[in-house]
């Protein structure tokens, strides 16, 4: 069904720049169509990822209208799946198949098979975070020469997220530029910058680690006890209750002392003592999480501890405390990944098994 007929390209587009707009220009001139997979869809913005999907299909939108209405480029949304490169890599299969599939049907190709068509993959190796472009042996590769290799989305946030922003034109289309002056008035805006100060701070005044840290993974009759992060980062966002081991401190001791500090977990007799939430960890679920990503402070390595509190009708009471704005329980179902602080959402849905 023609000479590869699908390309695949995948980045965050962090934001969307020249260099990224030539790879898709350089790929429709080889493919019939072109599917965008669109990283870190699910992640909460940070300074690294600053542009929620929704707002990165819309300066797709913008660039690429002409090919998009055509239905020649086709932009869809990737989860990161940060401790888990298998169910990453399936997703993209996943996807790339279900679009495939749809526009084979759509073109009069009903009984169609994902082997019915030639995909490849483009992308450049611009570093070693560019690993996950060997993950897909059943595609070839579109080799599309780098005229624009030597500067990165990274490149643009730099400029971009200071006090006065700086938007470099010569290297974004207009469209995107006009997009971020706008953004600039935004609370948004302002909220990452807040944030993206106090990240070039923290290495001065507490290094780079590694550092320690525990956090606690508490269950209780399908609810999940978690803290409203009060202070930056991720102020505003969703977390485990957790926090830096102190050095005369056992890893899981400090768990126990965060959950209490944090949340003040409560039965009908009042605090819960440090040894009794002990007896309430699954030591056979105690996990270390150590993404190098994980954090934008610095190398930060988490121990998890499952604590599974027992059935009841009326969970244990919480509070908020110490530097969490509030304690409280959440029906698991509710949640999503996008409403968490760093990697939290990765490792509850490790630790629960999700
Ligand atoms: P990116 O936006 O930085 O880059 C996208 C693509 O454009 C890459 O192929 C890159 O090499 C290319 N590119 C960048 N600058 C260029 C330039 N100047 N000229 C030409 N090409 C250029 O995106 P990324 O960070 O590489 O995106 C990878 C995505 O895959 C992320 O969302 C990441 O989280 C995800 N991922 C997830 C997992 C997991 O969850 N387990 C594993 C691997 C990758």
């Amino acid at each position: 069904m023609g000479e590869h007929d699908f390309g695949v390209f995948i980045g965050r587009f962090q934001p969307l720049h020249a260099g990224h707009e030539h790879v898709v220009r350089e790929a429709l001139a080889k493919t019939k169509h072109l599917i965008v997979l669109i990283g870190s869809a699910n992640v909460a913005r940070d300074p690294r990822n600053p542009f929620t999907f929704d707002e990165r299909v819309a300066l797709f939108r913008k660039v690429f209208a002409y090919e998009m209405a055509q239905g020649r480029l086709i932009v869809e949304r990737l989860d990161d799946h940060l401790y888990s490169d298998a169910a990453w890599c399936a997703e993209v299969q996943r996807r790339v198949k279900t679009i495939v599939l749809k526009v084979g049907n759509d073109q009069g190709f009903p009984n169609c098979g994902v082997a019915d068509f030639k995909i490849k993959l483009t992308g450049y190796g611009k570093d070693a975070s560019s690993y996950y472009l060997k993950m897909f042996p059943e595609w070839d590769n579109i080799q599309i020469d780098s005229q624009y290799g030597t500067f990165s989305s990274t490149d643009v946030r730099n400029r971009y997220f200071q006090r006065i922003p700086d938007v470099p034109i010569s290297i974004l289309s207009p469209a995107v530029v006009e997009w971020l002056e706008s953004f600039k008035l935004s609370e948004a805006f302002r909220n990452l910058l807040a944030e993206r100060e106090y990240l070039d701070a923290y290495p001065k005044q507490w290094g780079k680690g590694p550092f320690v840290t525990a956090d606690a993974v508490v269950i209780q009759s399908g609810h999940i006890l978690l803290v409203e992060r009060g202070q930056l980062p991720g102020k505003g966002l969703l977390a485990l209750p957790g926090g830096f081991v102190d050095p005369a401190e056992r890893i899981r001791d400090a768990a126990i002392r965060e959950l209490r500090e944090e949340t003040g977990i409560a039965d009908a007799k009042g605090q819960i003592p440090p040894a009794m939430l002990a007896s309430f960890i699954e030591d056979s679920r105690t996990r270390v999480f150590d993404a190098p990503t994980r954090s934008l402070r610095g190398r930060i390595i988490t121990h998890a501890f499952l604590f599974r509190l027992p059935e009841r009708r009326t969970l244990f009471k919480v509070k908020g405390g110490d530097d969490a704005a509030h304690a409280h329980w959440h029906r698991i179902g509710d949640l999503s990944p996008e409403m968490f602080f760093e990697d939290h959402w990765s490792i509850i849905s490790q630790m629960a098994d999700l």
